[in-house]
């Protein structure tokens, strides 16, 4: 069965984590066949899009391909074809900047297609390392269509339905490991999109919904969703299942830092089977569900001068919320709710109170 893992720019800062990555891939590719997505380089992709407003970009860009270089130097006994690659990837990236400053909408995202272009270029070659074949592709080569809004490209589903599937089971058939560029798509004309920040989870969960694989593993530097920002709340825990929905609300609303649509494709092509794991490589982490699991409100998080609450029954804090902590609950039909507190200097104390709640009902 097939398992699609997707590896977040915040586990990948040396060659060394490339290294462990590797060690996750074999893990993972004794039972099953693995298909893997790749982010950025953590801060690369920050990086890139600050050479289109920088006075020297050449330079900035010289200095980013330099240090992927010097990492894939570091992972591979023969890196010469990839140096290659990236020393086109460069050529391209510095045309990107001069399309960009002459105005040209498609500039921008071949600029910032870059860090996951040069990352699937080391993960192949850290796989060779270990002899697991590789192939990296870029999104859409990998079948990832999208509309033409660049900076935020949508995939077009139908399409990605046909072209996912041609081009990726071929490739596991012959036993290689494909390494898909997360964030990158293509419009149906062949220029390159951008998903908007964050866009590798949904190019995970799109490959792994359109294929409806065993399972869905989205790996990071956190242990998965946690009932409240640590650095704004007491003792955030791990949650250990959450549902779908209350999923795709965090992600919508941004309450984590899920890309807005990463659940969309799970939500429309309902790929029952399929499990989903948030967290971290050594399997730390949150199990997104298709039933209801308690407790009912799960995480809290300031929004504004509000705070938002989801969980699958966001009326249940109206049993918790005090007439002295002096706030209106606006509970929804979806699976959040906002709470306002009349004076806002309070908003961290109510939060808090929410969050001890959450912290109470989860136990232990
Ligand atoms: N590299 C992109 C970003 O930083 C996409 C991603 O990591 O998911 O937003
Ligand atoms: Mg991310």
């Amino acid at each position: 069965m097939v398992v699609v893992a997707k590896i977040g720019g915040s586990l990948l800062t040396s060659a060394h984590d490339y290294m462990k990555v590797v060690e996750k891939i074999k893990e993972l590719a004794r039972e099953d066949d693995v298909i893997v997505v790749v982010s950025a380089m953590k801060g690369v992709t920050s990086k890139l899009i600050e050479t289109l407003s920088s006075e020297n970009p050449e330079r900035e860009l010289r200095e980013i391909f330099a240090k992927h270089i010097s990492i894939l130097e570091a992972v591979s006994p023969s890196p010469e074809k990839g140096i290659r690659e990236m020393s086109k990837l460069l050529d391209e990236a510095l045309n990107g900047i001069r399309r960009f400053k002459a105005g040209m909408i498609d500039g921008k995202d071949i600029v910032l297609s870059m860090g996951e272009r040069l990352s699937i270029i080391i993960l192949r070659e850290a796989l060779r390392r270990e002899n697991i074949r590789g192939v990296s592709l870029e999104g859409g080569i990998a079948g990832i269509i999208t509309d033409e809004e660049f900076g935020n490209a949508k995939p077009i589903m139908d399409e990605c339905m046909r072209t996912i599937p041609s081009v990726l089971l071929p490739i596991l058939g012959e036993e290689t490991v494909p390494v898909v560029a997360g964030f990158t798509g293509v419009t149906r004309d062949g220029r390159i999109t951008t998903l908007g920040r964050g866009g590798s989870d949904l190019t995970a969960s799109l490959i792994a919904s359109v294929l409806r694989v065993r399972l869905l593993l989205l790996y990071t530097d956190v242990p998965g969703i946690m009932t409240g920002d640590p650095s704004t709340v007491n003792h955030a825990r791990t949650i250990p299942a959450v549902g779908l929905e209350e999923a795709d609300a965090m992600a919508r609303l941004r309450v984590k830092k899920f890309h807005p649509l990463t659940f969309m494709p799970i939500m429309r092509l309902k790929p029952r089977r399929m499990g989903i794991f948030i967290g971290t490589l050594d399997g730390r982490g949150t199990r997104v569900v298709r039933r209801r699991v308690p407790p009912p409100i799960k995480v809290v998080s300031p929004r504004g001068g509000e705070i938002v609450v989801i969980g699958h029954d966001p009326s249940f804090l109206l049993d918790i919320v005090k007439p002295e902590w002096k706030v209106s609950v606006v509970a929804t039909e979806e699976p959040y709710a906002i709470v306002r507190p009349e004076n806002a200097t309070r908003k961290m104390e109510v939060l808090d109170a929410i969050h001890s709640a959450i912290l109470k009902m989860i136990g232990g």
